[in-house]
């Protein structure tokens, strides 16, 4: 048993557990889907809705709070809980994802034809490329008014101590699948070197403010899709205070595993993974939210797991369902008076129609994001508690089967 995780029940055969997550402001039951409230704030939805739906934690993003309305604001605000007014466990990413992804332009270099970029260079040429990469940090230009910041691992460290987040993460370079292989090997290195940087300075802020709730650090596992890579850069996290340094002696929490996961070999990366992570230690897999990645991330063995989707998705009218996902905005739900999901228990679908809601999307009315999020986040929460109770009793591959037949019955 870790200091801050248990496990429960396992699932035979394979590496999915159940486990209980402690942190200052409660306990997590695992496996979890945590929603993403960017800027300290699910979109749309007040906090006791976001735990009327059965959250049991969030996660902000450490880039947006440092650059609005800023770390010490949230700092002299009490921390990020008291400062949007959850109660509950919270989550802040590093800000490596965001400084390199939507500060670069990468979103669009990987919306590209992966054909036409292969070469890193290709990437990396870009006159309109936001941020660079250098062995001690990344230097980027703010989306919000094109000022230059510059993260380094101690910068990440200093910013989400002090957003205060029960649970953190080391600060890490994001590649993507169509960076070489080259390049991947210089990126693990160097998350590794940064790795052994937020130990560090993680334990100095400690030291220096015991006062304050203790932090849970989370280590980023990157890797892509090469096997080698990824086992290597767990085991050099996991054994990171056995080597003689500054580090020594010293340990993360948990882990964080990241990077770009392509939906067929998700579950395959996680289990190289988790093959070579302790079993005592919380495992929490950045970014998934779609039906058949939780079930086979889970079976993998994460615990935890984020994604701003289900709430995206809703202020666009895409609703999930058990029988499948569909736009509300379609013309055949003009006159569909029957709620978004049938089988769905959450507020949304016990008092408004699929008609009403196409309605106040056509006339443009805020209250379609709130109604649209509280479904799919209800959607998502409660299918991961299902699973989560389905390896509890045993009946986790005839839930697979039951609702991945169903949602995707048309595909
Ligand atoms: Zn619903």
């Amino acid at each position: 048993m870790g200091e801050n995780f248990t496990v429960g029940d396992r699932l035979p055969g394979r590496r999915g557990r159940t486990g209980t997550l402690r942190t200052p402001h409660g306990e997590i039951a695992t496996p979890a889907f945590v929603p993403v409230g960017t800027k300290a704030t699910v979109k749309a939805m007040l906090p006791e809705t976001v735990k009327s739906l059965g959250a049991q934690a969030v996660l902000a993003n450490a880039y947006h709070l440092y650059l609005q309305p800023g770390a010490d604001i949230v700092d002299e605000a009490g921390g990020l809980g008291r400062f949007m007014n959850w109660p509950g466990p919270t989550f802040t990413d590093s800000g490596g994802f965001q400084v390199l992804s939507l500060g670069s332009g990468f979103r669009k270099v990987l919306a590209m034809d992966t054909e036409r970029v292969r070469a890193d260079d290709v990437i990396a040429k870009g006159k309109d490329r936001l941020a660079r990469v250098d062995d001690d940090g990344v230097t980027f230009t703010s989306h919000l008014d094109g000022s230059t910041h510059r993260f380094t691992p101690e910068v990440s460290m200093g910013i989400q101590h002090q957003l205060g987040a029960d649970i953190i993460f080391a600060f890490d370079e994001l590649t993507t699948l169509i960076n070489t292989r080259k390049y991947q090997e210089d990126s693990v290195a160097r998350t590794h070197a940064w790795a052994i940087r937020c130990l560090v300075e993680h334990h100095r802020l400690r030291s220096a403010a015991p006062q304050r709730p203790a932090q849970a650090l989370f280590g980023v596992i990157q890797g892509a899709q090469y096997e080698d890579l990824r086992r290597a850069a767990t085991r050099g996290l996991v054994h990171i205070g056995e080597q003689p340094g500054p580090a020594e002696g010293l340990s993360f929490d948990g882990y964080g595993i990241g990077g770009a996961l392509e939906k067929q070999n998700l579950g395959t990366i996680v289990g190289w993974v988790v093959d070579e992570l302790p079993e005592d230690k919380p495992r929490h897999l950045l970014g998934i939210s779609e039906p058949d990645d939780l079930f086979a991330a889970i079976e993998a063995g994460a615990d935890t797991f984020d994604c701003v989707s289900p709430s995206r998705v809703a202020r666009n009218a895409a609703i999930y369902s058990h029988a499948g996902r569909y736009n509300v905005t379609g013309a055949r739900y003009k006159r569909d008076f029957t709620p978004l999901d049938p089988e769905c228990d959450c507020y949304t679908c016990a008092n408004y129609t699929r008609a009403y809601i196409h309605h106040l999307f056509k006339a443009k009315e805020i209250l379609s994001a709130t109604l649209c999020t509280i479904h799919n986040e209800r959607f998502t929460i409660s299918l991961v508690d299902r699973i989560r109770a389905s390896i509890t009793d045993g009946t986790f591959d005839e839930l697979r089967a039951e609702v991945l037949g169903r949602y995707y019955r048309d595909r």
